[in-house]
């Protein structure tokens, strides 16, 4: 009917999308924002939605939460002709391969790009396509390059035994060091500095010789006495010592230093792989296994350990703080006191078990504030997922609010949920509220699922690829690294177990003239909500007590018995939702159990 050449404005319709990554030299989003309205205007474009991610690297697309919506928006019966952008790189920085899988799906369904920088971008062109690949491809050889030369200047500095751009541990500073060796500048403990080309940065003790004292302190005490790490901690609390970011002390960062080579002199560096595109293994540049770099949601790599023979160690790099014999003596120690596999208790919970806590987050110790954690407490051969206070679990039993052994076992907890919930959400005045809550809520989810589960599917895809793939290494693989790809297998295969759950459930159960039945369905659940929280999806559960909870406090006396201290449950509160959205009104604070 009009087009971008016409008098009237904002004649076409047309979404925005604005993108940063964490780097700090970008043009912030309101920046973008407000550049993309000026062109809007200009232009005769009519913005109907915009679409962002904050934080996340152009690289790292299918962490793009925004940009997959707008993907998904443009393939799925678009309501817009333009995609209006700040820049081309905002977009995303895909290398050509990439780029094709993502732009042609939009050229199908007659979506244009364009850019306040340089306009629209010409998809159907030649010139157009010729130009926009040179673009990506050096954006993306930019980004790649600009890995492979930092880690290869970070070799040449690890290798003298000189930082690279890692703090100082605690007890040292950093000091400048110009070409002929001269000390230059001392950095402490959060402070910042930048220094010329060809300067470096090495370790020096602290200038304050109690942080100094501290450590030989705790090399000292932890070898030669019958003393714990949780014990150490508490001595410096005590006494009043600031930790290492200045706050108390804890067992696990104590144990991290006790390790620390560096207290001998020794640098040790390249203990991890991290990057995207290269890791360091032994004082070499790979480029690292595409298939072995997974993201986190904002987008960066987690980081693998590497073995001991691939890191970087450089001895006698800078003073000692700490002799070897002394720091031998520690690791023996260390070894003989470990219980276990190194941190297999806390992973249980986090990774694989995270199904098992319905009420994770939002259950509080009354005492401390804190939150309590989900842990396995295990007798008689079974399992049971509770809740401990998580001040006790991290600093043990001479924690400053003087938290016991608080726990109490999930079973229990739910229970008296449940029955507090019907006695209070089955009043007519609540249920009606809760109707039209489950209303909101049903019509909302409709909406996400539709092109959420397209999203899956394609993700699905995507990761059977990938096992496929995997298992054929598997079958390939020497023996000596069997157990690695084992692991990895069995990790991508949960991962798909994952999505094909949720896929299941983003399938709409009824269709939407039913939405009353639906409704009534739940309506009815929550009378049975017990028998049915037993059969139904952890996940599901899980969203249920979100909806309608805001959080449990639980309150345990301290009783003495000869030598031991238990912690026996006293008293709780179940503090219901009361946003303004929420099922209940503003009734029922603090209801109690
Ligand atoms: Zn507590």
């Amino acid at each position: 009917m009009a087009d971008s050449q016409s008098n009237r404005p904002h004649t076409v319709p047309a979404v925005a999308y604005l993108r940063r990554s964490t780097s700090r030299q970008e043009k912030s989003l309101d920046d973008q924002r407000t550049e993309i309205v000026r062109y809007a205007a200009l232009h005769g474009y009519r913005i109907l939605r915009w679409y962002q991610d904050d934080g996340i690297s152009g690289d790292a697309t299918e962490c793009r939460d925004g940009f997959l919506a707008l993907h998904q928006a443009a393939c799925n019966g678009r309501d817009f002709d333009v995609v209006l952008v700040w820049d081309q790189d905002r977009f995303g920085r895909f290398d050509s391969m990439e780029a094709g899988y993502w732009i042609h799906p939009l050229r199908k369904a007659g979506v244009r790009l364009e850019s306040v920088t340089e306009g629209p971008i010409n998809w159907d062109d030649f010139t157009g396509r010729v130009m926009y690949s040179l673009k990506q491809e050096g954006k993306y050889q930019f980004l790649r390059d600009l890995s492979r030369n930092t880690s290869r200047g970070q070799i040449s500095n690890a290798l003298e035994g000189r930082l690279c751009g890692q703090a100082a541990p605690y007890g040292y500073d950093r000091m400048v060091v110009d070409e002929s060796g001269v000390h230059r500048q001392r950095i402490r403990a959060g402070e910042k500095s930048s220094k010329p080309r060809g300067w470096r940065t090495t370790l020096v003790p602290s200038d304050d010789p109690a942080k100094v004292a501290t450590v030989k302190w705790l090399f000292e005490t932890y070898a030669d006495t019958d003393t714990g790490l949780r014990s150490l901690a508490d001595q410096l609390n005590s006494r009043g010592v600031p930790g290492p970011t200045g706050g108390p002390w804890y067992a696990a960062s104590i144990k991290a230093m006790l390790e620390n080579q560096n207290y001998t002199g020794t640098f040790t560096w390249a203990k991890r792989r991290e990057g995207k595109y290269f890791s360091v293994a032994a004082g070499q540049i790979r480029e690292r296994d595409r298939r072995e770099v997974t993201l986190s949601p904002s987008g960066k790599p987690h980081a693998v350990d590497n073995p001991r023979e691939a890191w970087i160690v450089a001895e006698n790099a800078h003073e000692a703080l700490i002799d070897k014999a002394l720091f031998e003596r520690v690791q023996a120690k260390i070894q003989e006191r470990r219980r276990g596999k190194p941190g297999a208790a806390y992973r249980s919970h986090t990774r694989r078990n995270a199904d098992r806590y319905l009420l994770s987050g939002l259950v509080y110790c009354a005492r401390c504030g804190c939150k309590m954690h989900g842990a396995n407490s295990v007798a008689k051969g079974h399992s049971y997922p509770k809740y401990v206070c998580s001040t006790y679990c991290r600093s043990g039993k001479h924690n400053p609010h003087g938290c016991g052994c608080h726990g109490m076992h999930q079973g229990q907890l739910v229970d008296v949920l449940v029955r507090k919930l019907q006695e209070t959400v089955l009043t007519t005045a609540n249920l009606n509220r809760l109707r039209q809550a489950l209303r909101k809520q049903i019509e909302r989810r409709r909406t996400i699922n539709s092109s959420g589960a397209d999203a899956l599917r394609r993700q699905l895809k995507h990761l059977n690829r990938e096992i496929d793939h995997a298992a054929e290494n598997f079958l390939r693989a020497p023996s000596e690294i069997l157990d690695v790809v084992a692991e990895k297998l069995t990790a991508l295969k949960r991962r798909r177990e994952h999505l094909q759950k949720e896929l299941r459930m983003s399938h709409p159960k009824f269709p939407s003239k039913d939405i009353n039945a639906e409704i009534d369905a739940v309506v009815g659940h929550l009378w049975r909500l017990r028998e049915d929280l037993s059969n139904a999806e952890p996940a599901r559960c899980r969203e249920v007590f979100r909806l309608l909870v805001s959080r449990i406090d639980l309150h345990f006396d301290k009783v003495q018995r000869g030598k031991r201290t238990e912690c026996p449950f006293r008293s709780g509160e179940i503090y219901l939702q009361t946003s303004p959205d929420s099922i209940f009104g503003s009734v029922n604070r603090g209801d109690r159990i």
